[in-house]
């Protein structure tokens, strides 16, 4: 498992190495929030912005 900080909630979660790709997305455990993989290493995420209009 990587530990990374939920840049939304704030709070450390961890994910499957298996699940650290370029673009993918991830769930954050603790705020529920769609994070995107910016960078991998070091690994860096964004919040998904899901409001596009
Ligand atoms: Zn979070």
């Amino acid at each position: 498992m990587i530990e990374f900080k939920c840049p939304v909630c704030g709070q450390m979660t961890s994910i499957h190495e298996e699940s650290v790709s370029l673009g993918a997305e991830v769930l954050c455990r603790e705020c529920g929030a769609i994070l995107l993989i910016d960078k991998v290493e070091p690994l860096v995420l964004t919040e998904l912005d899901l409001t596009d209009d």
